[in-house]
């Protein structure tokens, strides 16, 4: 398929500073891919020339494992993964499984789309494994979670935002998307949180959002890399709370969250370059020199 637009996430940055076990080598990154269909491959008749599809981060999985048998694709032992194991979007071309793509409206904005390929979906999962929680405080304010808020607030739920300390463009951005309170992850919230899910790959906001959540909350750990989680006290654990990783999506939960995109009117905040200018979009995303998502554009 042609590429229109790929957006850029913080794996990719994982996957470029060799923080990810055994790539594919050379590799193309890129898994937020929005473009359509320029050739068909034989025997697939689900997607014809010219429609417009999105493809993630999930590439394929071997529908035999124990995982593939009971719902949890996801967790596949013999994956197969966009940009990372698979050549992905900063591409001007890209193959990909037809049954692991997405159809997408005929018509749409691809920058826009392209940050729900992975910071919607992931962040889709991420929110559901975080239980229906009232109160959430999200753990670093980038793409994921610039998407997430709007989806929280659209529930009804209350949003905490934490970011960097002294990140007050960020916490202000937070506050434009219905967050109720945004601060420095450092403080503490108003009042203690249901649930946070933690964006940043930073292992010692653990403890800092366990000593946030209430008795029964639980942590939830997006993303695919974070430092050392630092040792914390039992008593900040006591009380059942919880810790819980999210690994990767099933396709089901792509096609829960293209239905409500349009349905909490998701808009996202993107900033595109040239694909040639990529590399300084993957520096501008380690500075944090980013308000939503960095996108690229063959
Ligand atoms: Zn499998
Ligand atoms: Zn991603």
């Amino acid at each position: 398929m042609q590429v229109a637009a790929c957006g850029v996430c913080r794996t990719d940055l994982h996957v470029v500073d060799g923080e990810l076990p055994n790539p594919k080598l050379p590799i193309v990154p890129g898994h937020e891919i929005v473009g359509r269909i320029d050739k068909v491959g034989d025997g697939t008749d689900a997607l014809s020339i010219g429609q417009r599809v999105g493809v993630p981060w999930l590439g394929q999985t071997c529908g035999q494992c124990r995982y593939c048998r009971n719902g949890s694709e996801n967790l596949c032992d013999r994956p197969l993964f966009t940009g990372y194991t698979r050549d992905g979007g900063y591409a001007t071309h890209v193959v990909a499984d037809a049954r692991y793509v997405f159809a997408l409206p005929q018509d749409g904005d691809d920058i826009a789309t392209a940050p729900l390929l992975c910071a919607g979906l992931i962040g889709w999962r991420s929110l559901q494994i975080a239980g229906d929680g009232q109160k959430i405080g999200l753990y670093g304010f980038g793409a994921a979670a610039h998407i997430i808020a709007q989806v929280a607030c659209w529930q009804g739920r209350e949003v905490f935002a934490f970011t960097r300390k002294g990140d007050d463009a960020a916490q202000a951005f937070a506050r434009t998307l219905g967050a109720r309170w945004s601060g420095s992850s450092e403080d503490a919230p108003p009042e203690p949180l249901d649930c946070a899910i933690i964006y940043a790959p930073v292992g010692s906001l653990v403890p800092l959002a366990l000593r946030a959540v209430r008795k029964g909350g639980r942590v939830v750990c997006a993303g695919i890399h974070m430092t050392d989680i630092p040792s914390f006290p039992y008593d900040i654990l006591w009380h059942e709370r919880e810790i819980k990783s999210v690994a990767n999506l099933t396709r089901q939960d792509g096609e829960e969250f293209f239905k409500i995109v349009p349905k909490a009117r998701i808009r996202t905040e993107t900033v595109s370059y040239p694909l040639t200018r990529a590399n300084e979009a993957l520096a501008d995303l380690r500075n944090g020199r980013l308000r939503g998502a960095a996108v690229l554009v063959p």
